[in-house]
């Protein structure tokens, strides 16, 4: 049985402003009426629009007349980092909204980034820390980085862990997005999201190994579909990856994953491993079968894929890339399908 429903409102890593991380959410046997949880809030109003176009019964059986009565739905969202790729959509609808607060889930310092845009200069003060305060539009509601569930929806609660993401530009200190565990509570069934991430290879202190250490126990049963991003083709020198990940990259993450599942199937009591295998990614071609169908019945929904800017492709930057992935995954026999999120798409058995 599908326990939710998911629309990909944007999925591009950008520059395109039209198709910008962008997913809304809900239970599967609830109506989107009912309410609906925005996870990441990059494109809106327009995007919306445009798919509503494409295809008019995609919130069947409510039938929205406008893009408005959608986002209307929307009462909370959940943002993995505050860059203007995943909230440009929250900020320009935002004095929009009409009713209570919506809350916005995030880490503490991405709720004070996304507050810096809220200063009344770039954009009016619509937010609020106060949950008393109910005239404004947004209430900030910060997300512990730990191992508990917390509710974020009707029926969906959200673990959120650390992830690396490059470094600031001036500083030269780290920046952090994050990743989610979103969880269907009445069923248990999970999927895995993460926001901008770059390589553990690449990072001083390695986290996506705690991810795939968490996500490990749990799969294919629990949890069998994940989100991830993808921003580069084949061919990018890890200098220029700004913090995102590449086909290379991405596989050696997923065998990661791989190890981490073979290591809890071959543990006494099928128990997560201890602790997470740091720089496990650095040995990738020493396989020797091992890995062989670890992912099997999981899939990968490449997310995030920069526009091809220099018309190098003949085909769009997203099928491109999972196709590398497709292959460098099938060269290391992990057995997880990949898929290219579309924009429009309506993802129905997201576990
Ligand atoms: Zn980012
Ligand atoms: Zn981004």
């Amino acid at each position: 049985m599908p326990v939710f429903d998911l629309v990909v409102v944007g999925c591009g890593g950008g520059p395109n402003e039209s198709n910008l991380s962008s997913y809304l959410l809900k239970a599967h046997n609830a109506l989107w009426s009912d309410g609906a949880l925005a996870l990441e809030a990059g494109s809106g109003y327009g995007a919306i629009s445009r798919i509503l176009a494409d295809s008019p019964t995609l919130f069947a059986p409510c039938d929205p007349r406008s893009p408005a009565e959608v986002l209307s739905w929307v009462r909370s969202f959940v943002i993995t980092h505050g860059h203007l790729d995943h909230i440009n959509g929250l900020v320009l609808s935002a004095g929009s909204l009409r009713g209570p607060p919506r809350q916005v889930f995030a880490a503490q310092q991405t709720l004070k980034d996304i507050e810096t845009v809220f200063s009344d200069r770039l954009w009016p003060n619509l937010g609020t820390w106060d949950k008393e305060d109910k005239t404004a539009a947004l209430l900030y509601s910060p997300l512990q980085l730990d191992s508990t569930y917390r509710p974020v929806a009707a029926h969906v609660s959200v673990r959120a862990l650390p992830l690396n993401h490059g470094h600031m530009r001036c500083t030269n200190a780290p920046y952090d997005s994050t990743a989610f565990f979103v969880r269907h509570d009445p069923s248990a069934r999970e999927f895995l999201f993460f926001g901008d991430v770059q390589p553990d290879r690449l990072s001083r202190e390695p986290r996506t190994c705690a991810v795939w250490a968490a996500a490990a126990p749990k799969l294919p049963h629990t949890l069998d579909t994940i989100f991830i991003e993808c921003s580069y083709p084949l061919g990018r020198p890890d200098a220029h990856l700004y913090g995102h990940l590449s086909p290379t990259h991405l596989a050696q993450e997923l065998a990661a994953l791989a190890r981490e599942v073979v290591a809890v199937r071959r543990s006494p009591a099928g128990s997560p491993a201890k602790k997470p295998r740091l720089h496990s990614t650095a040995s990738v071609p020493a396989l020797n079968g091992e890995l062989r169908d670890a992912l099997t019945g999981v899939r990968v929904f490449i997310i995030h894929c920069k526009e091809d800017l220099t018309g190098e492709f003949e085909r769009p930057m997203h099928t491109v890339i999972a196709g590398q992935v497709q292959k460098l995954v099938d060269d290391l026999r992990l057995g997880a399908t990949i898929v290219a999120a579309e924009q429009g798409m309506h993802i129905s058995k997201c576990q």
